[in-house]
Order: C-alpha cells, then sequence, then structure tokens
C-alpha cells in the first residue's frame, strides 16, 4: 500500500508546482475513463487524482514529505512523526472532490454524506518494560459521541425533521466549477444541511441540535512490542462522532517511553553501565547484571582492559514489528581503590618489586 505520490506523476521531490500540474494534467488525459478503456485505467487514474490532490496544496505536501501517505490517508499502523507543530489530520482523507466531479453523478463513487467527525489525539507514556513486551492498554478518552437523547439527529425527540429545501433532501448539490480541466459540475455536501439531507425543526434540548454530547469513553489500545517515542498509534473511530450520523473521526495515540533509570536506550539496543575492581580486571570473575527480564551472569575473561563494552546478545528490546531483538551492551569501568590497608600496600608493594 506504499504509494509514492512523485512517482505517481513521475516527477522528482523537488518539483515545482507548475511541474506537478503539467505532469498531472497530461496523466489526467490519458487515464480519464472518458478516454482511456484498458483495464485498471480508472484506478489509475484515481490514484494521479489522490497524488495531485496532494502534491497541488504546498501544506499537504509538507505534511507528505515528511509524515508520508500514512499520515495523509490515514493507513493503520504506525508510523514516525516529528513530534512538534503536529496539527492533527482534519481535512486530510478528503481526497475525493475532484473525484467526485467525475465519478459523482455516475453512481460509482464516493458518495458524500454528513460530516465526519474530529480526530483526536492522546499522548500516552509507557514505561520501557512495556515498550520491551508490548500490552494492552485501556484508555479513557474524551470526545463527542452521538447524543444520547436523540441519538445524533439533533433533532427533539418526536420531532419531525423537514426536507432540506436547499438540496432536496439529497444531501449534495451540483456546482459548475472551473478546473485545469475545463468547467466540471461538481457534486458537493450540501452546505445547508451538511450533508444530512434534512434540516431540524426543534432542535434537541441536550445538544442543542449539534447530535453530539461530550462523554469518556474506552479505548482498547494494543502497544506493540519495540515500540519507541515518537511514534503514533491509530485506532479507527475513536475520535469524535460525526454529525448526525457521520463517520466518526479516528483517535491518535501518541507514545512517548519514559526515561529508564539504569539503561540508555537507543532503538533496539540497550546500554548499561557498571564498573569492576582492578583485581577483577586482572584475574577475571564473574558479575551480575541486570537486564529487562532479570539478572544475567557476565563473565569477564582475565586481563580485561578499562572500559570494555560486552554484548549480551538478544537482550535488548524487540525490532518493532519482528521477532528479532536487539543487544544489550555493558560498558565496564574498573576502579582504582583511593584508600588501601597496610597489608594491601605490602602485597601491592611485593607484586611490584617481583
Ligand atoms: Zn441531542
Ligand atoms: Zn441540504
Amino acid at each position: 500500500m506504499a504509494r509514492d505520490y512523485y512517482e505517481t506523476l513521475g516527477v522528482n521531490k523537488s518539483a515545482s508546482q507548475d511541474e506537478i500540474k503539467r505532469a498531472y494534467r497530461n496523466l489526467a488525459r490519458k487515464y480519464h475513463p472518458d478516454v482511456n478503456k484498458e483495464a485498471g485505467s480508472t484506478e489509475k487514474f484515481k490514484e494521479i487524482n489522490e497524488a495531485y490532490q496532494v502534491l497541488s496544496d504546498p501544506n499537504k505536501r509538507s505534511q507528505y514529505d515528511y509524515y508520508g501517505e500514512a499520515g495523509t490517508a490515514g493507513a493503520g499502523g504506525f508510523e514516525g512523526f516529528g513530534g512538534e507543530g503536529f496539527r492533527g489530520f482534519e481535512g486530510f482523507g478528503d481526497f475525493g472532490d475532484l473525484f467526485d466531479a467525475f465519478f459523482g453523478q455516475r453512481g460509482g463513487g464516493r458518495r458524500s454524506g454528513p460530516a465526519r467527525g474530529d480526530d483526536l489525539r492522546y499522548d500516552l507514556r509507557v514505561t520501557l518494560e512495556e515498550a520491551a513486551k508490548g500490552r494492552e492498554k485501556e484508555l479513557e478518552v474524551a470526545h463527542f459521541a452521538a447524543c444520547g437523547t436523540c441519538k445524533g439527529t439533533g433533532a427533539k425527540p418526536g420531532a419531525s425533521s423537514v426536507k432540506c429545501a436547499t438540496c432536496g433532501g439529497n444531501g449534495q448539490v451540483r456546482r459548475t466549477q472551473r478546473t485545469i480541466l475545463g468547467n466540471i459540475a461538481q457534486v458537493v455536501t450540501c452546505p445547508a444541511c451538511h450533508g444530512a439531507g434534512e434540516t431540524i425543526k426543534s432542535p434537541c434540548p441536550t445538544c442543542g441540535g449539534s447530535g453530539l454530547e461530550k462523554k469518556k469513553h474506552k479505548v482498547k489500545l494494543k502497544v506493540p512490542a519495540g515500540i519507541d517515542s515518537g511514534y503514533r498509534l491509530r485506532v479507527p473511530g475513536a475520535g469524535n462522532a460525526g454529525s448526525r450520523g457521520g463517520q466518526p473521526g479516528d483517535l491518535y495515540v501518541f507514545i512517548t517511553v519514559e526515561r529508564h533509570p539504569l539503561f540508555n536506550r537507543d532503538g533496539a539496543n540497550l546500554y548499561f553501565r557498571t564498573s569492576i575492581s582492578f583485581l577483577q580486571a586482572i584475574l577475571g570473575d564473574e558479575i551480575k547484571v541486570p537486564t529487562l527480564e532479570g539478572e544475567a551472569t557476565l563473565k569477564i575473561p582475565a586481563g580485561t582492559q578499562p572500559n570494555t563494552n560486552f554484548k549480551l546478545k538478544d537482550r535488548g528490546l524487540p525490532h518493532l514489528g519482528k521477532r528479532e531483538k536487539g543487544d544489550l551492551y555493558c560498558l565496564v569501568e574498573v576502579t582504582i581503590p583511593s584508600k588501601i590497608s597496610k597489608e594491601q600496600e605490602e602485597l601491592l608493594r611485593k607484586l611490584k618489586n617481583a
């Protein structure tokens, strides 16, 4: 499902808006379903349009450059993000405008309907242990749900709603728009009823006609093993309810993995620092070192030099989405005692003069 919008339009990443427009125009003419009857051309045409919708809009283009397609089209799973400057995804996932211009009238395209609910953001902190094992979390999220009194219709129960005068109940109106392909009759969501096809005579007393009510709901979330700070997880449909029966938005859970008192983390690898005495370093020994799964034994070979890095294989975190694990690196420092007993001093002097 990994598509590259630049590749789709056959332009490179630094293409100017003019180049993008030109490339799109050529491809759209070539693959327009009225012209091209080959199998797959409709799909191709749709892809071209989707790519153009994103790349022709400087905002969407920079979001796409930054977050990738998952950020704009709302693919499942997880992906990295930059952290600051995140603004949510309202306005994305709605690539259909131009597409509807061609397909709306045929009935084969997307149907425009009541407005979709907003996406929501939730910030979740997890411990390093949780990140290592992965776990299920139950989040309590405040969102707008369909109003319990009117079931989301916005109308006072028992009161009848009337057909929208603007769209005649279709929820859509036709509008002629100038585009780079010429004048196109476009079918858009009715601005009067927001696609519901009905207007309300007496609004619901609970929600005042919005059909929405602020509520808390519990959301189950699977945090995958190997997750790191900077990832976000998407829970489809767990955002705000759509108005008057519209699709709900999604919930984006932004992950921060807490710092661990013992281990530093870099990707799937862990780093730990410990020290041994100069005698242990010279003679060799076995020491206990902590790991995320409890203590492990580390063999110190005789003649170990200060600041030697020992690798405990597969004692790191799993790589995200994989079985393979990273390693635990143990940096061993050698301590020289600052005070020694008379007896020790004598022994050492003997050793020195030997
Ligand atoms: Zn209501
Ligand atoms: Zn209407």
